[in-house]
């Protein structure tokens, strides 16, 4: 018989900024690198800044790599105004699922496998229904893993009916632990709907094949060893670390003028400030941190978002109920956040500080010469970029699981510093002292500043060399890539 044609998987992509990148990434390298077929799955009409976010990204492929097919828009017009994000999320996925099955039945030539993303755990149960292999996508890192899987753990060893709190700190693997303080969002709260949510998502996972998780070995080595034992016991699915998956975005014309403005700064002159697609800061948090940006008298380029009036530390401007009293769509306000600046601020910084509003090229400005340090709020992405880059961190967590993230990035792999008043975790504003005194630990390095500064240059060969061919990352998908090729039951051509 002639050989088999290409393993054919699908994977399905959440409508998170965060999330449709690294996985068109995950896609390209199984056509660019492990002979498998991919088609990106993404769903639609969330929000228009999520759709377009996702079109960005799919152009940004190469020609006749990666197939896409977006779902048509679903209706969530019934979900209350005030539902946490993870549920929109959730409902949107659950209620896409027929016309996902209808694709997947469609598809010439049959599914090898399918990959579903982070929320998407739904799609494990499409899995079985076609008899193929389901894998988890999980954009972030082992150590979220790691704390999903003892949230399960704990929940599902109490007596039926009965709730079992999570211990504090609790154990993720080896000497790796985390505080109820920095766990990610919504695993607490028993009374919103986005935590029986995550259970069954969760729950759902320990069914999967395998996962396939963004970050590489050598960043979290403990988790992933524990990780491997507990596979080779049969006690949870294998975990694959991968990553870490970097791609660039578009070039605006706005975009440049960052880049253009980087070119006239010295070499390791610059702080680079972003709280990630949708971070907000508080008025008073935002007037502390351009005061500790001025005291702190280095460079910087800062990406300056809407700040928050409510308390809530992101707003990702769905437009799920355009009869809603407040319209979140930020598309159609003139409002301009550098105007919450401090007056006099931009004037009296002018030369060394640069403030745009919204977005910046965040991998070219971390690549750029001029970039030393980076004050983030974590998200994934943004910690692999800057790692990938060598660029050492001031952590900022804001949402979701950037608290975790924060610990990995400061207690395991040790490329970030934080705040003093930030480790408490809480609400509190960190004081303008605080944020100039971080930003010089890096940035005029003392003992801590130069071991982050040494550390986040070794991070960064290590993450090169575990995505080069035969690096570490690079195996770890050969090896799932070639059981895909092993359970293809494709006709032959
Ligand atoms: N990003 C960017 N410019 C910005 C803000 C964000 O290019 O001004 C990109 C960033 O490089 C990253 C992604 O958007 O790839 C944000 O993902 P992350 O996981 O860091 O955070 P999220 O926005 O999902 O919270």
């Amino acid at each position: 018989p002639s050989p088999r044609p290409s393993p054919h998987v699908v994977l399905v992509a959440s409508p998170c900024a965060g999330h449709v990148m690294p996985m068109a990434e995950l896609a390209r390298r199984l056509v660019a690198f492990h002979g498998c077929a991919a088609t990106l799955v993404t769903f639609s009409g969330l929000a228009a800044s999520l759709d377009a976010h996702s079109a960005a990204v799919l152009a940004s492929l190469p020609a006749s790599s990666v197939a896409a097919v977006t779902l048509p828009e679903v209706t969530l017009d019934d979900v209350p105004a005030d539902a946490n994000f993870g549920t929109l999320i959730f409902e949107l996925v659950r209620r896409s699922l027929p016309n996902l099955r209808q694709f997947l039945r469609s598809i010439g030539g049959g599914v090898a496998a399918l990959v579903s993303d982070f929320f998407c755990g739904v799609v494990l149960d499409l899995a079985v229904e076609l008899g193929v292999p389901g894998y988890v996508f999980v954009p972030s890192n082992t150590a979220s893993l790691a704390f999903m899987r003892r949230f399960v753990e704990v929940h599902d060893g109490a007596a039926p009916g009965e709730y079992r709190d999570l211990p504090d700190p609790l154990r993720l693997a080896g000497d790796v632990t985390i505080r109820v303080a920095d766990m990610p969002d919504g695993y607490l709260d028993r009374s919103n709907p986005v935590f029986w949510q995550l259970l069954e998502e969760v729950r759902r996972y320990r069914r999967a094949d395998g996962f396939l998780v963004n970050s590489f070995a050598e960043m979290e080595s403990t988790i992933v060893e524990e990780f491997k034992t507990a596979a080779e016991q049969g006690a949870f699915p294998p975990v694959y670390p991968v990553g870490p998956f970097v791609r660039p975005c578009s070039d605006e014309a706005g975009e440049l003028a960052c880049l253009e403005w980087l070119d006239r700064q010295p070499a390791g002159s610059v702080v680079f400030v972003s709280f990630g697609s949708a971070g907000m800061l508080s008025v008073e948090q935002t007037r502390e941190l351009a005061a500790g940006l001025e005291m702190s008298g280095h460079g910087f380029l800062w990406v300056v978002r809407m700040p928050s009036h409510d308390g809530e530390s992101y707003d990702f401007a769905t437009d799920h109920r355009n009869d809603d009293e407040e319209d979140r769509d930020g598309g159609g306000h003139d409002d301009d956040p550098l105007a919450w600046l401090p007056d006099g601020f931009l004037e009296r910084t002018s030369g060394r500080g640069l403030a745009v509003a919204s977005w910046a090229p965040q991998v070219r400005v971390l690549s750029h010469p001029a970039t030393a340090a980076f004050v983030s709020h974590c998200g994934w992405n943004s910690a692999l970029e800057s790692v990938s880059a060598g660029v050492p961190m001031v952590p900022w967590p804001l949402y979701a699981e950037q608290k975790v993230n924060a610990v990995i990035l400061t207690e395991v792999a040790g490329v970030a510093l934080r705040p003093a008043a930030a480790r408490g975790g809480v609400d509190g504003v960190v004081t303008r002292e605080e944020v100039a005194a971080a930003v010089e630990e890096l940035m005029d390095p003392g003992e801590k500043g130069s071991a982050a500064r040494r550390r986040a240059r070794e991070m960064q060969a290590a993450a090169a060399r575990a995505r080069s061919p035969g690096g570490a990352s690079h195996r770890e998908l050969d090896e799932v890539a070639g059981k895909w090729k092993q359970t293809n039951r494709a006709p032959y051509e």
